[in-house]
């Protein structure tokens, strides 16, 4: 495996703090696998407040791990980049996610950017494979008009995770905080409906391509193996969404999984088995260059991006 590493800037400019200033937009890893090529790419960046991330963590405990990572204890806001993964081989063009699109947080929706340093448009893009139905990783799939975005592409999306999105009470059901999500999942899905194809634990999505079941962030969550034996890298989404709390105490609640318990409990077995076999994984909210490996640390794990 070789991973070569680059960073592509756009000139675009990011609104911080009121102020104009440039920062690199745009940035993607490489990575070649037998028969394809993986690359991360930035779809920007989500604002969180702190407490949405950490829920029922007591404080000074959560203080301690983020100084390791240089936030401050007043921190309110919480900023985790956004990956989405794209895989390349022969004729298909892969992507994980849709990414955030222009609705959700202006930090985000970047990604068409990205395909454009690679030379891509949405056009070429011939499948879109969600791992859940999360507003940064979903409402991207719509253009302007409401049509779909990658008007080419066959999407996917795991069955659970389709029919909880598609449950026209969940808006009655759900947290109070999460009836957005409800609403701008549900009128996506609704344009897709048609053509999309649903997927369950274990199946073959697409050539090299296989789900698997991540449950606990969302009710339906797939993680994705691509390739095969010690090669595979595994595409991780959501279900370990952070590189410090996530990693050095899986066992602690994250505020961000639906149902907490069962995040953790995906959690655990995930970083346990990525650590033991050293596989390589992509991560969506990992920062840059959102690929890398897990080490036993303590009682927890180290995430150490590949260089
Ligand atoms: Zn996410």
């Amino acid at each position: 495996m070789q991973i070569t590493r680059r960073t592509l800037m756009s000139g675009a400019i990011a609104l911080a703090g009121g102020m104009m200033i440039p920062r690199i937009a745009w940035t993607n890893a490489s990575l070649d696998l037998t028969g394809g090529t993986l690359d991360t790419l930035s779809d920007g960046h989500l604002a969180l407040p702190r407490s949405f991330v950490l829920a029922d963590v007591p404080q000074p405990q959560a203080d301690e791990v983020l100084a390791q990572f240089g936030i401050a204890p007043d921190a309110e806001t919480l900023r985790p980049d956004c990956n989405l993964t794209l895989w390349r081989d022969g004729d298909r063009v892969v992507l994980f996610d849709a990414g955030s699109g222009p609705d959700f947080m202006p930090t985000a929706g970047k990604v068409m950017a990205a395909l454009d340093a690679l030379g891509l448009s949405a056009e070429d893009v011939t499948d879109v494979v969600f791992t859940h139905g999360h507003p940064d990783h979903l409402w991207g799939v719509l253009d302007d008009f409401d049509e779909p975005l990658f008007a080419q592409a066959q999407h996917h999306m795991g069955r659970i995770e389709y029919e909880y999105w598609s449950d026209p009470t969940l808006t009655e059901t759900i947290a109070p905080e999460r009836v957005t999500f409800a609403v701008g999942a549900a009128r996506r899905l609704a344009v897709l409906a048609d053509t999309i194809k649903l997927f369950d634990d274990g199946d073959t999505v697409l050539p090299g391509v296989t789900a698997r079941a991540t449950y606990g962030h969302t009710p339906g969550h797939m993680a994705f193996e691509v390739g095969s034996g010690a090669k595979a890298v595994l595409i991780l989404g959501d279900c370990i969404a952070n590189h410090h709390l996530a990693f050095a105490h899986p066992d602690w609640a994250n505020g961000s999984d639906q149902d907490p318990d069962a995040g953790a409990a995906t959690r655990i077995r995930m970083l346990a088995d990525l650590a033991e076999r050293q596989t390589v994984f992509a991560g969506f909210h990992l920062p840059h260059p959102g690929i890398g490996r897990a080490v036993r640390a303590g009682e927890g794990y180290d995430y150490v991006p590949l260089e």
